[in-house]
């Protein structure tokens, strides 16, 4: 069994312990959202994964910086430092100040990750509010031998970082560097300003009609996109920190590049474990807008929408994020999350059934006992093994089963302890609501709940009373009434039990 955690280490291409620099402190980088348009689906899954991971950690009583930027400057259209600059182009079009579009969807990042109950990071830096710490790594880069300049632009010496061996770049995408340079001949031919196509900007001289601009020793320009993850990580989480996260689209270029920034300017990279989440498909295939394979989470949630038949919430959603592992790929499809809401419920409902179980528990233990414990200790095992949810879920499900059979009295209650019965509440409770972030939208909750409790309670009572009457009269009586109002009840040997529907 598993009693540490592990991680897949993008970097090294294994599981590794995971060890923080600082005992019972991590540091955690995620790259967030480029705010030029809604936020999609995509972008939420690698959030939600990270926000799971993130809950783990603090479950685990870490204490955890998580910080996740804003990008709202550098990201241009196209990889290969051309196009338009994503959140200008985006201010052109809609005739707006570029800071009011990365207002208006940073506001629709935030509501989106509120829905999903995604937790606030405990940074949120802007590349904006970062522009004299990227000018001085600039500085730093070019210092050290490894950024030069043309014509007010710095570009990053790719070969020369390569041939000294300072870092190892392409280590953690895998491409190398002369196929990098043989396949874009095109590019170089358009990008003279490069010694090698494989460079890659740092800083960019802006052209007049753009309206992004900052003072520089090179030029007014604007930053590149890789340098504010290289900037904004380190300056709040420190030279060396434990875990950078993103999509594992960003491997490369992004990330490659922003180990050879942080090698070149301090002599490392910037953590010690890589962590991608992988990428959402939509009905097999890659969820992409140009195509129209693609659904917000808007249309999702309401339905409306040609590749749903319906309107799923947001937790029967996230719910079925989590029936994935993050470093596989998710399929989204109709049937798919018909499944996941009718597992949810389960979930939920047995969490409402292991509050009733409370007053029944026994002395003493017995093989039950020991199963229940053992899916605890499984279920937090699976966990550390590189947060894997969906083995962590089937055990939380394995548990919601014998609550199940607890209630209705199939499982005897008097072989739990009662320090069982206590774990049992405390860990349900924790993986549902506190690592997989969950939360009741079944509608049943809260004081509505708590009143039909009391009155199924008291209705029991009656027919129990009966029952021990011999008036058998009444206790059909009750039975049937129950029964037209699709309530079920069940004798077992603990008593009897309720339950809406079947
Ligand atoms: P962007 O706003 O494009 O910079 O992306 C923000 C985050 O969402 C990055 O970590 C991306 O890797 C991630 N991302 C983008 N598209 C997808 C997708 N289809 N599935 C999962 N994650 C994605
Ligand atoms: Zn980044």
């Amino acid at each position: 069994m598993e009693n540490e955690l592990r991680v897949y280490n993008s970097l090294h291409r294994k599981k590794e312990i995971f060890k923080p620099i600082h005992e019972g402190h991590v540091g955690m980088y995620v790259c967030g959202p480029t705010v030029y348009s809604d936020v999609h689906l995509g972008n939420c899954r690698t959030f939600v994964s990270f926000d799971i991971i993130y809950r783990y950690l603090m479950y685990l009583g870490y204490k955890v910086r998580y910080v996740r930027n804003i990008t709202d400057v550098g990201h241009l259209e196209n990889d290969a430092d051309t196009g338009e600059d994503k959140i200008a182009k985006r201010a052109r079009l809609e005739q707006l100040e570029p800071m009011e579009v990365v207002q208006k969807y940073s506001n629709g990042f935030h509501d989106i990750m509120r829905m999903f109950n995604a937790l606030e990071p405990s940074i949120e830096p802007r590349a904006t509010g970062h522009i004299l710490e990227q000018i001085e790594m600039v500085q730093e880069i070019i210092d050290n031998g490894y950024g030069y300049e043309k014509n007010g632009s710095v570009y990053f010496d790719t070969l020369k970082y390569a041939e000294d061996k300072k870092g190892n770049y392409g280590e953690l995408s895998g491409r190398k560097i002369e196929e990098l340079i043989a396949e874009s001949r095109d590019d170089l031919k358009k990008q003279d300003e490069k010694k090698h196509p494989s460079d890659f900007a740092i800083w960019m001289k802006a052209s007049p009609e753009h309206i992004l601009r900052w003072n520089s020793p090179w030029s007014v320009g604007f930053p590149g996109w890789h340098l504010e993850c290289s900037v904004m990580s380190t300056k709040y989480l420190g030279e060396t920190f434990d875990i950078h996260g993103g999509g594992n689209d960003l491997k490369f270029p992004h990330h490659e590049n922003e180990i050879a920034q942080n090698t070149a300017s301090c002599g490392h990279g910037p953590c010690n474990y890589w962590l991608h989440a992988n990428m959402l498909l939509m009905n097999g295939r890659k969820m992409s807008k140009s195509d129209g394979n693609t659904i917000s989470p808007e249309e999702l949630f309401t339905g409306e929408s040609p590749h749903v038949s319906k309107g799923y919430s947001p937790m029967v959603v996230r719910f079925f994020m989590l029936q994935t592992h993050y470093s596989s790929t998710l399929d989204l499809t109709d049937e798919a999350l018909q499944a996941a809401e009718k597992g949810y419920r389960r979930l939920i409902e047995a969490n409402k059934s292991l509050a009733k179980l409370h007053n029944h528990a026994g002395p003493s233990a017995g093989k039950v006992d020991q199963d229940l414990n053992d899916l605890m200790d499984l279920a937090q095992a699976e966990m550390n093994d590189d947060f894997n949810t969906p083995k962590a879920l089937g055990r939380i499900f394995e548990l919601a089963s014998k609550i199940n059979s607890l209630k209705d009295g199939h499982l005897p209650m008097n072989e739990v302890s009662a320090e069982t019965l206590e774990r049992l509440e405390a860990s349900y409770h924790a993986f549902v609501f506190d690592i997989f972030g969950l939360k009741d939208e079944t509608g049943a909750s809260g004081d509505d709940n708590s009143v039909l409790d009391g009155v199924m309670e008291f209705i029991i009572e009656m027919r129990t009373e009966a029952r021990a009457n011999k008036d058998w009269a009444t206790s059909d009586k009750i039975r049937d009434k129950m029964k037209e109002l699709n309530i079920q009840l069940k004798d077992g040997k603990d008593g009897t039990s309720w339950t809406v529907g079947e």
